[in-house]
């Protein structure tokens, strides 16, 4: 096993030691274009703590197999740590239990689970889902091939122009029809944090529940789906600090529990014949097809590493970033920020006043500086700001003042070349 499990607390009294953080991913000691790498591209992608890299190393080397089908030691072995991993998971939302917790390709995968599943089995023509203008293509897209397929007909959720999620209006959304809500928990171009516990309160008290795409919460601030009482929950495993091809669905027992497969292979039968099949329980029945083995031990060691230095202290750091980012933004004439709700979290989005984002992005990389440029998958929240592109700077639990200042640095370089 890996020597390099063994760490230092990060978080030892009051201090949040970034650079010991800094030290955990190996990624942010190199450099680019002979530039030390300020990577501001979070919100896209989070790079990967040493932990995670030689986890899913020791894995192969050491104890690698197929899942669930073998009865020797290697595959009982990597069974258990795939599973293992399932508990932490459910943990780390705390979840009633690890049934609840469904593995996915990632975000996108999971909302698309539900769509194709329960939104299959359960929504009927005219039957009404209602997101928000904020949302990201993985929470739109999957709603209209439903549509396409059933009729069902989609509602959209305002925004005040600072990007707040008004709350009334989405309450006057909710009719007789509205089957789902389904929305995200922190959108990932405006930062705006939405009031999810007092949204699942308004929906249950209507009978409609609720999925909460949690790509840009989970990966910032602790969550319990039990204290929200939500009935899905998704998340990605990269932008937590795991690798790709691995994300979550929570469902809540009852709800997984109605839900037909929407994927047929190995792993997610009971037994099968040419004239009938049956299905395991979930959360196996959703999991067809050997899975993403070495990613899901990844993601649990990301989950290990991420409490290891505690959510609510990764959510005041980057808060207090976001604060700085804001501030320095605003000392910088022609900046527009883009989304300052009141509740908002470590996304920093921006326009500069005649420069096109795409040369602002350019500028920046130049200068070492990666930030992610154009509509960031959310080209409806675009319209309907009336922007074609923003500049994204989003933060993670590595980010540093420093970070923020070669941002700001960066900008008032391109100021000068558009001056
Ligand atoms: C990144 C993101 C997604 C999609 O996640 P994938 O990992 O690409 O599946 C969905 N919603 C939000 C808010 C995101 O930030």
């Amino acid at each position: 096993m890996s020597t390099s499990t063994a760490r230092a607390g990060h978080n030892v009294g009051a201090e949040y030691d970034v650079e010991a953080v800094q030290r955990d991913f190996p990624i942010l000691s190199r450099r680019v274009y002979d530039r030390p790498l300020v990577y501001l591209d979070n919100g896209a992608s989070a790079q990967k703590p040493r932990v995670v890299i030689d986890g899913m190393r020791d894995m192969l080397e050491g104890e690698y197999a197929n899942v669930h089908r073998g009865v020797h030691y290697l595959s009982q072995r990597a069974t258990d740590r795939y599973e293992a991993v399932r508990g932490k998971v459910a943990r780390f939302l705390n979840a009633e239990s690890e049934e609840e917790i469904v593995f996915a390709r990632g975000a996108t995968e999971a909302i698309n689970l539900v769509a194709a599943s329960w939104g299959r089995r359960f929504l009927e023509a005219g039957d009404e889902v209602v997101l928000s203008v904020m949302e990201h293509h993985a929470n739109i897209v999957p709603w209209q091939l439903l549509r396409a397929e059933k009729g069902i007909v989609l509602k959209v959720a305002p925004i005040d122009a600072e990007g707040n999620f008004l709350l009334d209006r989405f309450v006057d959304l909710l009719g007789p029809r509205t089957r789902l809500v389904s929305l995200a928990h922190v959108s990932n171009v405006l930062g705006s944090v939405l009031p999810v516990a007092e949204i699942v309160r308004v929906a249950h008290a209507r009978g409609i529940p609720v999925l909460l795409d949690g790509c840009q919460g989970a990966t910032h601030m602790p969550v319990d789906v039990r204290a929200l009482g939500c009935d899905f929950y998704v998340f990605s495993g990269h932008k937590l600090y795991g690798p790709t091809g691995i994300g979550v669905l929570y469902g809540r027992a009852e709800r997984l529990a109605a839900m037909p497969p929407y994927q047929g292979g190995g792993d997610m039968i009971a037994s099968v014949s040419f004239e009938e099949t049956t299905f395991k329980q979930p959360p196996h029945r959703f999991e067809a097809g050997t899975p993403a083995i070495v990613e899901t031990v990844g993601l649990g060691a990301a989950i290990d590493y991420v409490q290891g230095i505690g959510l609510a202290a990764i959510e005041r750091h980057e808060r207090r970033l976001l604060a700085y980012a804001h501030e320095r933004l605003a000392g910088i004439p022609g900046i527009q920020l883009v989304g300052q709700a009141r509740e908002k979290s470590a996304i920093c989005s921006f326009v500069v006043e005649g420069v096109h984002a795409h040369d602002v992005g350019t500028i920046l990389d130049r200068a070492g500086v990666a930030v992610r440029v154009g509509h960031h998958c959310a080209e409806p929240l675009h319209s309907h700001l009336g922007l074609a592109a923003t500049v994204r700077a989003s933060f993670a639990l590595y980010n540093c003042r420093a970070d923020v200042d070669a941002l700001a640095n960066g900008l008032i370089a391109v100021k000068e070349m558009f001056g």
